[in-house]
């Protein structure tokens, strides 16, 4: 009978062990999941972290090379300088050919007419010497035949021969014109 007993109470002492130990169980499953699910969100905080520092990296890369382009900044600054006055060097000395360039085409241009260049100098010499002729009449018709230079003005008395300028005829006995004796000299007024 005491060994039944004994047997009975072992019995419900092991339920309640059984019970304790799936509770324990229960319990553990549970923090085991706890465990995974915090595992996984640390893994992907790592993610984001990684992800994170990659694009950090990238950004400070970035900066350093504006800080390289901020640091050459002055060197470019007196290449521009220099540039710009290679420029206007370059502008002045194109300017000095485009004048040299002129001046060769107008000598070209006279060069490659020669022909026409002549015949234009002709005709204007031909129109000078013309012009020349004229003068020269119409100096002779009113000059003094004597002096040849100061223009006629004294009328001779009594042949009325006028060829005599007064400073000649102050000189003059004779008409030159019919070598008649001059008896009287006129002077006239134009
Ligand atoms: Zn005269
Ligand atoms: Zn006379």
């Amino acid at each position: 009978m005491r060994k039944n007993k004994d047997y009975l109470n072992d019995q419900s002492e092991l339920k309640t062990k059984i019970g304790n130990l799936e509770a324990e169980n229960e319990k553990l499953r549970m923090q085991l999941r706890d465990r995974t699910m915090l595992e996984e969100r640390y893994e992907r905080l790592e993610n984001t972290n990684k992800q994170l520092n990659e694009q950090l990296e990238e950004k400070n890369n970035e900066i350093s090379e504006y800080e390289n382009q901020i640091q050459s900044i002055p060197n470019l600054e007196a290449e521009l300088h220099e540039i710009r006055q290679q420029k206007n060097e370059k502008e002045n000395e194109c300017d000095e050919y485009r004048n040299q360039i002129d001046a060769l085409q107008c000598e070209l241009r006279y060069l490659s007419e020669p022909a026409d260049v002549i015949s234009e100098l002709q005709a204007e010499l031909i129109q000078l010497k013309m012009e020349n002729k004229d003068y020269r009449e119409k100096q002779s018709i009113h000059a003094c035949t004597t002096c040849m230079d100061q223009p006629r003005n004294v009328l001779f008395m009594p042949c009325l021969h006028f060829t005599c300028c007064s400073s000649c005829a102050y000189k003059t006995e004779q008409c030159s014109i019919c070598r008649m004796r001059i008896m009287g000299k006129v002077e006239v007024y134009q």
